[in-house]
């Protein structure tokens, strides 16, 4: 198999339709053990061509220029060699169907991170309140702006240690229309925030155990390392984050975190442990245990839990 850009036919150059280019590709990808080679070829040739990747749909005999061809085969070079995900090639990505600029130092959001929005937004039912939310690790900002895309109201803090990310959060924000209702704050877990007090605590923290690095897929090594590995068993951060996310809660408010989901048996542990009550484990889409939920109990008169101090 010849790469598209290269075949020639009796010294004048073939004629490459958008159809063509994508079937070549797919296959190509698919040799190359990309996992949705289909879809990474659209993606990219849409990019490679300025178009949305619907329109292909409407153009598949169209032929492709020279220039185009020259753009996707870039794309293509990298995507198969360096692994580059499509993402990071793309320099987007859809989230809560809203577009995220993302770049190499912000981990790309991930369809199963909806998950957590989905869950926490049914944790903030009072259109009229102006519910005070935490996201811990925002990164590209997705989870924390996709919370203020549904509720206006809110106020939205959202933390990193990295203040790369939060440069990428910013202007995602900017370009989201959302710069007046998250507040960025950098630093570690709860450190930003000590004296505050949250409706609702939400966060994907690094959680990949480095211990299983070899295992992983090598796009994984054009992310923030920061962003996926929570040490060598994968808790070094999750554990703290459980340990003192109650302490910033207010009474009755909730707990929402990310995890593997061979770590959510454990971290439902802790979160019970750290005195947070009706704990559950939700599902992605794919049904895996994907995130962890718990409420802090309210105040009752004569109870023992401790509430908001301040
Ligand atoms: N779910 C991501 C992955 O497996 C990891 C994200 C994270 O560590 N928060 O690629």
């Amino acid at each position: 198999m010849s790469a598209p850009a290269h075949a020639q036919g009796n010294g004048s150059e073939r004629i490459w339709t958008v159809l063509d280019l994508l079937k070549w590709t797919t296959d190509h990808f698919a040799a190359k053990g990309i996992e949705t080679p289909r879809l990474d070829a659209e993606l990219l040739l849409a990019h490679a061509l300025d178009l949305r990747r619907l329109d292909l749909y409407l153009r598949y005999q169209e032929p492709v220029a020279a220039d185009a061809r020259a753009r996707f085969r870039e794309l293509i070079g990298q995507r198969v060699g360096a692994r580059v995900p499509v993402a990071l090639l793309l320099g987007e990505k859809e989230f809560w169907s809203l577009s995220f600029s993302v770049t190499a130092d912000v981990l790309t959001p991930r369809p199963d991170t909806e998950t957590l929005v989905e869950a926490a937004l049914a944790r903030l039912p009072d259109a009229e309140r102006a519910y005070r939310v935490l996201d811990v690790g925002t990164g590209s900002g997705a989870i924390a702006l996709a919370l203020a895309h549904e509720k206006p109201r809110a106020r939205i803090t959202a933390t990193d240690i990295s203040p790369e990310a939060l440069e990428v959060a910013g202007r995602n924000a900017e370009a989201l229309g959302a710069a007046d209702s998250v507040r960025f704050l950098r630093g570690d877990l709860f450190s930003p925030v000590q004296d505050e007090f949250f409706d609702l605590i939400v966060s994907n923290p690094p959680y990949l155990a480095r211990a299983d690095a070899g295992a992983l897929a090598p796009e994984l090594a054009h992310e923030p390392e920061q962003a996926l590995f929570g040490g060598e068993d994968g808790y070094s951060v999750l554990r703290p984050l459980a340990e003192q996310a109650p302490d910033r809660l207010e009474p009755g408010g909730w707990l929402l975190v990310e995890v593997d989901p061979n770590q959510a048996k454990t971290v439902g542990g802790w979160f019970a442990a750290a005195g947070l009550g009706d704990g559950e484990i939700l599902k992605d889409l794919a049904g895996r245990s994907r995130a962890v939920v718990a409420r802090k109990p309210t105040l009752s008169p004569g109870s023992e839990v401790p509430g908001r101090r301040d």
